[in-house]
């Protein structure tokens, strides 16, 4: 038995899956601090140039590689010892090692999250390229899900890459479902929240979603097709209600309570809530379809 047919195993690829789970949790919790920045970096520039004013000095050489991980309280470089996902967490009890501020819910989230999406597609799928395709799906959907609660932001890189996957892995391989399927549910997956944004706006003169929506439903659409992106909104619709809906009115009342003149309002960001949706039908898509609708399967 070669080194190739022994991780085909059940085990040894549940063991490869959770290692990687790990190394790729420990690169998303990178992704989702520095990405966001290193993109109000590149607009910041733009704007800079557009105006023809001169750029300020600001901390404009963050990239994904460099400089190397760092405490975003201190400053300090990490060790290597503190870049081990979980375990580094868990030997500086949550807190920098340096300067003893709390490290934050995010990271030791997004580390178990990238583990546990690995551990699920391997269960589900078993050794295959099915799993290994899932977890590049969900690894993406993390990285998605904790920008845009943090900055309301669905970067184009990421919802992009995710799409033009999507669309390669169906077309070529038919992997999760008919290339035909994939191509309408992107296409389709676009313009029903384009539709939404725009008749919003049309009756209220207000933006109801971001642009990343469209694009990360577009997305969804390229992986599980068109058959399923109307679960795919009834899930994010659902968990967004059941979620959001909840916070959002202790937020309203607290705020309320605090100054009787006025309330804030906050605007919910709808992408982890697709994300979730995405997730949860690549997995069950067919399973929830048959359920929602008893005679879609005989
Ligand atoms: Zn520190």
């Amino acid at each position: 038995m070669n080194l190739l047919e022994f991780l085909q195993a059940p085990l040894p690829f549940l063991v490869l899956s959770t290692l990687l789970g790990a190394i790729a949790g420990s690169f998303l919790s990178m992704l989702v601090y520095r990405l966001p920045l290193i993109m109000r970096q590149q607009w910041h520039a733009e704007c800079c140039q557009l105006l023809s004013t001169p750029e300020e000095k600001a901390d404009n050489t963050l990239s994904l590689s460099l400089p190397r991980s760092f405490c975003p309280h201190c400053r300090h470089p990490l060790r290597l010892i503190d870049n081990i996902p979980i375990t580094g967490y868990l030997l500086n009890g949550g807190k920098c090692h340096f300067c003893a501020s709390p490290i934050g819910w995010r990271y030791i989230s997004v580390e178990l999250l990238g583990i546990a999406i690995a551990v699920i597609a391997a269960l589900h799928w078993g050794p295959s390229l099915h799993a290994l395709a899932a977890m590049l799906f969900g690894w993406i959907l993390i990285a998605l899900l904790f920008i845009d609660l943090e900055h309301q932001l669905l970067p184009d890189p990421l919802t992009l890459s995710l799409l033009w996957s999507g669309l390669l892995l169906n077309q070529s391989t038919a992997l999760f479902t008919s290339p035909s399927n994939a191509l309408w549910g992107t296409v389709a997956g676009y313009l029903i929240l384009w539709l939404i944004y725009h008749l919003h706006k049309l009756l209220t003169g207000r933006e109801g979603m971001g642009h990343g929506d469209f694009k990360l439903l577009a997305a969804l659409g390229a992986w599980c097709g068109a058959t399923l992106l109307p679960q795919i909104i009834l899930l994010a619709s659902l968990s967004a209600l059941a979620i959001a809906l909840p916070l959002l009115l202790i937020q309203r009342i607290r705020s309320k309570s605090r100054d009787n003149t006025s309330v804030t309002t906050t605007a919910i960001p709808f992408g982890p809530y697709l994300a979730l949706g995405g997730w949860l039908s690549l997995l069950y898509g067919e399973v929830i379809n048959s359920l929602l609708i008893p005679g879609l399967t005989g």
